[in-house]
């Protein structure tokens, strides 16, 4: 018998038809003779509801508050869920992220996950029952309080349960058919991946891909779990997200697909002293604010005046706090000039044949320049290659890279509903 993991998102259980409509799919599922575990996010949008409720009270939530507010909409969906299955005549059993042993740190709203003690859902299991855990949620031993993942963490939630009870495989279900080329909403003819590596899986996601969770993709690589992205509106076999090493799966020398990502800013400073400890200080500055850098570019100096300029993308939700934070420090850093620009977007190419493909930046200006895309930075991992260029011009630029590499399918691709999650 095979122990399977599935998660659904929150599209994939909006309303009652809805858990109905998965509730059949587990005990299908189970019929099939497999042992069945399930993650499942809040319904619809009630994550985001809960989080507006909180902000209406106090601007600033108190975290452990909050996450005590949060969870409340995996406990809904789960014993909603629960109850659907024993209508239907089988065992089913709910269990909160901390009954299910989901051990983290002390961190509210982005705790980490250091263990995972799944006894009673293995009790459940031993019985015969289907457990059902809540995503997104888990408990501190020292504080003895409960934690959020962060925004999107249920992912994380049925892959570390799938790590744990050494499951076969991990599916995660959402409203879309498995990971795309790129995004069918603007890239029309983007097409159904059969497989990816986690590699690859993991530079889309970073690059603004949103049909996994990151975290997820790096702790299944990181503990050898296979992941299927599918989808729980239709039978489509999904995507398989492998892990190259392993029951000798040799890497296919491939381009994946192209993601895009419209969460960024860029801030350029200009005028930086061209000498030792300039990038520290000013990098240092920004770290203290919490912000995640993206990409950074250093100009080499071109006047021989012993100054260069640094360019930096940042998560728009830190702009404002780094944009004062260097303001105040304008003399420690020494620079001349700070230029902020909030319409950017970043389109990022990713598969692991650029290894050993060598024309493969080459195109892609090239599919850039025939489109007349000006582009504005360039960043380069070992499978990536990103630009960051005028936000209008994305969808644009989306297309016309994966028209250049071949990715165009034959036909439309289907979006059943709007998140993807
Ligand atoms: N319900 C949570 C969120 O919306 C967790 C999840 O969906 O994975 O962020
Ligand atoms: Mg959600």
């Amino acid at each position: 018998m095979s122990l399977i993991v599935q998660k659904y998102g929150g599209s994939s259980v909006g309303d009652a038809e809805g858990i109905r409509r998965v509730a059949k799919r587990i005990v299908d599922t189970k019929r099939e003779g497999h042992d069945v575990v399930v993650t499942v996010s809040a319904m619809g949008d009630t994550t985001d509801d809960l989080i507006d409720l909180a902000h209406q009270i106090a601007p600033i939530p108190d975290p452990r508050e909050f996450d005590m507010l949060v969870t409340t909409g995996e406990r809904i969906s789960m014993a909603l869920l629960a109850m659907a299955i024993k209508s239907m005549g089988y065992d089913a059993r709910s269990y909160t992220g901390s009954q299910a042993g989901m051990i983290t740190d002390a961190k509210h709203g982005d705790a980490r996950i250091v263990d995972v003690t799944p006894i009673r859902v293995r009790e459940a299991l031993d019985e015969g029952a289907i457990a059902i855990v809540a995503g997104f949620q888990g408990f501190n031993r020292d504080t003895k309080d409960i934690t959020t993942l962060g925004r999107g963490g249920s992912d994380t939630t049925a892959v570390a349960l799938a790590a744990a009870l050494k499951a076969d495989r991990c599916e995660i279900y959402s409203d879309v058919d498995g990971v795309f080329s790129a995004d069918p909403r603007i890239v029309p003819k983007a097409r159904k991946l059969d497989r990816v590596s986690s590699e690859e899986m993991l530079e889309l996601a970073g690059s603004g891909s949103k049909i996994l969770h990151i975290r997820a993709v790096e702790y299944a690589r990181r503990q050898g779990v296979t992941l299927v992205v599918r989808s729980s509106f239709s039978s489509d076999p999904g995507t398989i997200v492998y892990n190259p090493n392993e029951e000798n799966q040799v890497e296919e020398a491939t381009i994946a697909g192209v993601a895009h990502d419209l969460s960024q800013d860029k801030i350029t400073v200009v005028g930086l002293p061209d000498v030792p400890g300039s990038a520290a200080t000013l990098f240092n500055i920004v770290s203290q604010q919490g912000a995640n850098i993206d990409m950074i570019v250093q100009n080499v100096q071109t006047q021989n005046d012993g100054v260069t300029d640094i360019s930096f993308t940042l998560p728009k939700t830190s702009s404002e706090q780094v944009l004062k934070a260097l303001d105040s420090a304008k003399a420690e850093v020494g620079y001349e000039e700070l230029r902020f620009d909030d319409h950017i977007g970043k389109v990022s190419l990713v598969g692991s044949g650029m290894r050993t493909n060598i024309g493969v930046s080459t195109t892609l200006f090239e599919s850039l320049s025939s489109a007349g895309i000006n582009i504005d930075m360039i960043s380069t991992s070992e499978i990536r290659i990103s630009i960051v260029t005028n936000a209008d011009l994305v969808p644009e630029a989306a297309r016309a890279i994966h028209a250049a590499f071949g990715l165009d399918g034959e036909s439309e691709a289907v979006v059943y509903a709007g998140t993807g999650r």
